[in-house]
């Protein structure tokens, strides 16, 4: 009988969620959890915690506040993107089964940067890996290691050149599904900063699930300041100075189920219909446009530092902070400048 136990790199934040379901349940569509107001130097900063998109969101706004435009416009774009809400715009071309659907705008969008990038990464990042994803219960929480026979299976509706998008039509073979799980995050930080700003919002720091997304200028004057997490839990890696971007970390120590005593990650490799197994225990990638960060620092993981390289000698704008199996930092030149190192790690090799 093999033994499988939920973890996760946060027991705080799983604890958590449980007890946000329980409440959403009773308050449908309560998103702010917290609010706080104070002043630091001569702006009046506001704090508040959100849920949407299945994680926990933090929003920092200096001047004003936009907390409640914010959560509104992530509840709409979860309403779009979600795998699981029927009648979202991902849940009826899930369901199309080789007809033709009409999708929003925003999906369209996050559709095309994903396909900009599936072919930018030797197709490393495939948002139609959603029947492998499902098969390994990281959609519904029930985790199982699925049999080879039923990876195969799973693995030949995966493959994104057969999704055709044409303005606002999407057509897909029959089966194939799709999952913006890698993406949906980092499209979202990018809405949400335009929003912050066309609501007054000059400054803000974002952070959704991790997925950090900064607005204008740090109101001190400097750059803003974002920890790193180490992966193997304690001191931050190191501090990045950034101006406005996004900051998009994924690594296989996010999500995770334990079976027999062996870890199954929830980043697979459509190559193989497995776990990734990647040279990297984290992959950053800061950009100024959160959907390719966040779809780069997915399929980045997957295909490693090979994969790294070729992408960086033609494409410019994108700096890496990669954090290896061996514990060493390999970070891009042009961020090198940009990290503090008051953490763990003391030093970083540059590519
Ligand atoms: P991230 O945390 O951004 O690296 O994204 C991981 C999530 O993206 C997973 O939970 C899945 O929903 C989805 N996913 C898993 N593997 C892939 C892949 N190869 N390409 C695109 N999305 C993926
Ligand atoms: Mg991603």
């Amino acid at each position: 009988m093999s033994k499988i136990s939920f973890l996760k790199g946060d027991g705080r934040i799983m604890k958590f969620k449980s007890q946000i379901k329980k409440i959403s349940a009773l308050f449908l569509a309560v998103t702010v959890l917290t609010s706080i107001a104070s002043c630091e130097g001569e702006q009046k900063k506001y704090e508040s915690e959100l849920y949407a998109m299945n994680t926990v969101i933090n929003l920092t706004c200096y001047g004003s506040d936009a907390t409640a435009q914010v959560s509104t416009e992530l509840n709409r774009l979860e309403s779009l993107f979600s795998v699981t809400r029927e009648n979202s715009d991902i849940w009826r071309i899930n369901s199309s089964q080789g007809c033709s659907i009409e999708i929003s705008d925003e999906t369209a969008e996050v559709l095309n940067i994903a396909e900009e990038i599936y072919n930018d990464t030797d197709t490393a990042f495939d948002p139609s890996i959603y029947p492998v994803v499902r098969l390994w219960g990281f959609t519904t929480d029930s985790f199982s290691v699925p049999s080879k026979a039923d990876i195969q299976n799973a693995l030949k509706l995966v493959d994104y050149s057969k999704v055709k998008i044409e303005g606002n039509t999407v057509t897909s073979p029959q089966g194939a599904m799709l999952d913006l799980g890698g993406i949906a995050k980092g499209y979202a930080g990018r809405i949400c900063r335009d929003l912050l700003k066309a609501n007054g919002v000059d400054a803000a720091v974002l952070s959704l699930g991790g997925n950090v997304q900064t607005v204008g200028k740090n109101p001190n004057g400097g750059k803003w300041k974002i920890a790193l997490r180490n992966p193997d839990g304690g001191q931050y890696l190191c501090n990045i100075l950034v101006d406005e971007c996004a900051v998009v970390t994924s690594g296989g120590y996010e999500r995770y189920f334990e079976s027999d005593g062996k870890r199954y990650h929830h980043i697979i490799d459509p190559a193989t219909g497995y776990p990734a197994d990647s040279e990297f225990k984290s992959v950053t990638v800061i950009a100024q446009d959160g959907a390719v960060a966040d779809a780069l620092s997915t399929a980045f993981y997957i295909g490693g530092l090979q994969l790294v390289k070729e992408y960086l000698s033609s494409h410019s704008g994108i700096e890496v902070i990669l954090y290896t199996n061996d514990n060493e930092l390999i970070v891009s030149k042009d961020i090198s400048s940009s990290l503090e190192f008051n953490g763990a790690i003391k030093e970083a090799q540059t590519i």
